[in-house]
């Protein structure tokens, strides 16, 4: 099969990522082979590929999946061939852990990644736990689904732990794959949305989805933040989403790594009056679930550009240049 293979770090600009030849594996009890239709780029990719995130090497990224069932590697539980399924970021989990046990499967010390600790959908074909596989709504193709899963799914994770309430005035910082979704599912619930991004493109498409308000880092909305998501890779957007919260509010922050420090706080400004800071850390099996329930009844209409499997270097770097409009989204052929 055709593969997308990161050999070692390194910066996108020098695509790094070399197309190779590798045979199709083979599913072991649990598991399923899924052919490949569609795999979503992610913001993660970037911080494996540069390092700040340590997946396993050689490695095959992408952790936003769709495709059909060829093969089930022993009596199957919940799918049958042909069934189209849809594979996210929590590869597994170790099921016994007090995290686990607790519904919390996403803290798990044994959890892994697709596509970092185990080859994810940057080929034709890919494993998956038949257990960590969901079914996909008819209503969208494989390429819209892609994004949902992880854009989509840890979108609605940052969301729900953001607490915030119907009416109340939602900030969100950087506007790609993840905010493009999260401001439908805002608007669904009846929120008031400001969107902070420097890209008059991202501005358009926010306003599009219902954006109350749309400006720079550096502008001031016309209220204060009840919550806050920061999707962008910088350092320098935590003090200043910090110092527009309502008192009480609270600042999600949905990136795995941020590319430079923050810069320091100030208490009085930025943390007093009950301001709190919280990191979403991967996703559960549940919050994929409800999402692709939830964005099938709004219904969410995701954006994708589509690429094909061997322009991934060049959608990783326009994603690192911030010229993805929604989604980028690889389609296999054949
Ligand atoms: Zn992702
Ligand atoms: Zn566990």
């Amino acid at each position: 099969m055709e593969a997308m293979v990161l050999r070692e770090n390194s910066l996108i600009e020098k695509g790094p990522l070399e197309r190779m030849e590798l045979p199709v594996p083979v599913p072991g009890p649990g598991e399923i082979l899924v052919k490949v239709s569609a795999c979503g780029v992610c913001h993660t990719e970037l911080d494996e590929i540069e390092g700040r995130l340590k997946p396993r090497l050689p490695v095959v990224l992408g952790h936003e999946i769709v495709g059909r069932i060829e093969r089930i590697g022993s009596a199957p539980k919940r799918f049958h061939r042909g069934d189209r399924v849809g594979i996210a970021w929590i590869h597994s989990a170790c099921g016994e852990c007090h995290f686990c046990r607790e519904g919390n499967e996403n803290l798990c010390p044994e959890f892994r990644g697709t596509g970092c600790d185990v080859n994810g959908g940057y080929a034709q074909y890919t494993l998956a736990k038949e257990e960590f596989a969901y079914p996909i709504p008819e209503r969208f193709s494989d390429a819209e689904a892609a994004p949902l899963l992880c854009a989509g799914a840890i979108g609605y994770r940052d969301l729900r732990l953001s607490g915030v309430e119907r009416g109340q005035v939602l900030g969100l910082f950087g506007f790609g794959a993840s905010a493009h979704i999260v401001i439908q599912i805002a608007k669904y619930w009846g929120c008031e949305i400001c969107v902070f991004t420097r890209s008059e493109r991202h501005r358009a498409l926010a306003v599009k989805l219902g954006a109350t308000w749309t400006g720079g880092v550096e502008d001031e909305p016309p209220k204060r933040l009840h919550c806050a998501i920061d999707f962008t890779p910088v350092g320098e957007t935590v003090p200043k989403a910090l110092a527009l919260l309502e008192k009480g509010g609270r600042l999600v922050l949905a990136v795995i790594r941020k590319r430079d420090l923050i810069p320091p706080l100030d208490y009085s400004q930025h943390l007093w009056d009950e301001k709190e800071v919280k990191s979403v850390a991967n996703i559960t099996r549940k919050d994929a679930r409800e999402f692709l329930s939830l964005a099938a009844e709004i219904p969410i209409v995701p954006e994708v550009e589509e690429f094909r499997l061997e322009e991934a270097n060049r959608v990783l770097l326009l994603l690192k240049q911030g010229k993805i409009q929604g989604a980028g989204v690889l389609k296999m052929g054949g």
